[in-house]
């Protein structure tokens, strides 16, 4: 027997999830297929324990699906964005207010297994998403009129559109023969949770020395005192090394590399090592297929551009299937035409923030800390760059 749905998202990571909210919210009948169940407490072996910071189109979006109500009482406002370079002395530090341009934060900061937790809450409440956990999609056959999926459970469903939303690797991608370029970084993100006795006045502070950012976000002060998530990216090997030190000698380096911005720091979690890569689809569509989130994008952790700008192309695919037949040759044109500008303008500013991070020469470090300055101290200058990084998007010619 074949089930129907109008669409069949493959993959319930954040981007699935909200997509699934989005889609839902809608009216859409929406299945939602994952091999695994998302992981939705913070104490399990597999929790996510990276943070993402919702910038203000996000919420918007999310507010529209029914979504953010549960999530904004564990959201940290994020109204300033510090940048250090700690390569100058004396240290070169700029602030990035969002008074400048808005009366709201930049953005709101959570825990990914309270996202998914919260996201997965709001699919679960709409009577258009039904989930299929413990199966994945094995093979896709698309005609014009419509799409087939076979799952690993033997289960087929129709829909009207696939939406592969299964990640960096792309099982999807792959089976509609779609190339990707890759960008291996040679770096790895270690993130982890801090303690530390100076408030963080909703600051996020990126510190620029060598070999990538380190990167304080806030998140929810607790009963032991004030914390912050931290994104500290560096040379591959140097990481895996710092990945095998016990968490003493751990402190002692991270504390180094803070600059001590926040003073004496104290572990508040585990570990998790994130190789940075980034992976750019060829094409983002196939018949009656689209990629979307990772599986059409990936980039490295700056900026907080990752999810948003996954969460963008939910927008787009929303506003698409109001407009247009869903799934139709007419409106996959219309979102690989729409998306795909902005999101090659975002990486190639994030890779060049990140080859600049990188840099342990001193001619290049100079050049850096000159152009933070100047990238703040023109005020036009610096609302254009603010808004940029907010999401305003980047529309093709
Ligand atoms: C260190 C780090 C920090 C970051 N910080 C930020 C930040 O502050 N702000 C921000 O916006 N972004 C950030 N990002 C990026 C963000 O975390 C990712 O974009 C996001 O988690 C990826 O979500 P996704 O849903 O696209 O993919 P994934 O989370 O990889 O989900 C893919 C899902 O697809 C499933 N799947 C695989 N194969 C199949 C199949 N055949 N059928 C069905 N399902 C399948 C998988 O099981 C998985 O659940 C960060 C990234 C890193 C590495």
């Amino acid at each position: 027997m074949t089930d129907r749905t109008d669409i069949l998202i493959a993959g319930a990571g954040p981007a699935g999830l909200a997509a699934a909210c989005v889609l839902g919210a809608e009216g859409h009948r929406v299945l939602l297929v994952d091999p695994a169940a998302p992981v939705t407490g913070e104490d399990a072996p597999d929790a996510d324990l990276r943070t993402t910071a919702l910038l203000q189109p996000a919420r918007d979006l999310l507010a529209g699906a029914g979504a953010w109500d549960g999530l904004s009482p564990y959201g940290t406002a994020l109204w300033t964005m510090r940048i250090v370079d700690a390569s100058a002395a004396p240290p070169v530090t700029r602030d990035f207010r969002a008074q400048d341009i808005s009366d709201a934060p930049f953005g709101w900061n959570f825990p990914n297994w309270l996202l998914r937790r919260e996201l997965l809450a709001r699919a679960a409440a709409l009577d258009t998403v039904e989930t299929a956990f413990g199966a994945s999609v094995r093979s896709i056959f698309a005609r014009e009129a419509g799409i087939r999926a076979t799952l690993s459970d033997g289960r087929r469903v129709a829909a009207r559109l696939v939406l592969a939303s299964d990640g960096r690797d792309s099982p999807l991608r792959r089976m509609a023969g779609i190339g990707t370029r890759r960008t291996e970084y040679g770096q790895t993100a270690i993130v982890f949770a801090v303690r530390h006795a100076i408030p963080h006045d909703d600051i996020s502070t990126e510190i620029h020395l060598s070999g990538g950012p380190f990167t304080l976000v806030p998140i929810a002060d607790d009963a032991g005192g004030h914390r912050s998530a931290v994104v500290w990216m560096d040379d591959a090997r140097r990481q895996a090394e710092r990945m095998a030190l016990d968490d003493g000698p751990f402190l002692i380096e991270a504390q180094a590399r803070s600059a001590d911005v926040m003073g004496p720091l104290e572990l508040a979690s585990r570990r998790a090592a994130w190789p940075i890569t980034s992976v750019l689809a060829e094409r983002w569509t196939g018949q009656r297929l689209a990629l979307m989130g990772e599986a059409a994008h990936a980039m490295p952790p700056i900026g907080a551009q990752g999810l948003n700008t996954s969460l963008k192309d939910v927008a787009a695919l929303r506003d698409l299937c109001r407009a247009e037949d869903i799934g139709s040759a007419e409106m996959l044109a219309a979102y690989e035409r729409g998306r795909r500008a902005d999101v090659a303008i975002r990486m190639a500013g994030v890779d060049l923030l990140n080859r600049t991070s990188i840099a342990g020469l001193g001619a290049v470090q100079a050049a850096r800390a000159f152009g933070i300055a100047a990238l703040h101290d023109v005020p036009p200058l610096r609302r254009a760059v603010m808004r940029l990084g907010l999401g305003a998007v980047v529309r093709p010619e």
